[in-house]
């Protein structure tokens, strides 16, 4: 009888546990602004290091002339993307459309003018 009750709490508990999982949202993606900045220092650090060995004379003119294209390329393309995140505000949640009655709380499907519950005007703010 013990060992079921027990059996019954351990099973409540991961059932419990199994759900919240599901429910919660999913992990937060590593913002857009932190990979474009990591990919940014990355193209400036391949920018250095080419003008070093550059001076070394490990490379050709030509060589070191479409290597530093390329990497000025790529972050041309790094910093547009950056300013078009950083343009761009956080996409904010859009506003609450009135389906939702101020008064009573009823909930409906389509932004109502007046609650199909109270009758009162959904829209307003101070009514
Ligand atoms: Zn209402």
């Amino acid at each position: 009888m013990i060992l079921a009750a027990a059996l019954l709490t351990i099973g409540a508990i991961v059932f419990t546990l199994l759900v919240r999982a599901r429910d919660l949202p999913a992990p937060e993606p590593v913002s857009p602004t932190r990979r474009l900045d990591e990919r940014k220092a990355a193209i400036y650090e391949n920018l250095r290091d080419l003008q070093f060995e550059f001076r070394l004379g490990k490379l050709s003119d030509k060589d070191y002339e479409l290597t530093k294209l390329d990497l000025q390329k790529e972050l041309a393309a790094v910093l547009a993307e950056l300013d078009a995140v950083a343009g761009k505000p956080a996409p904010a949640p859009p506003p609450k459309p009135p389906n939702q009655c101020p008064h009573c709380q009823a909930k409906f499907d389509k932004p109502l003018k007046f609650c199909g519950e109270c009758g009162k005007p959904m829209t307003g703010g101070a009514a």
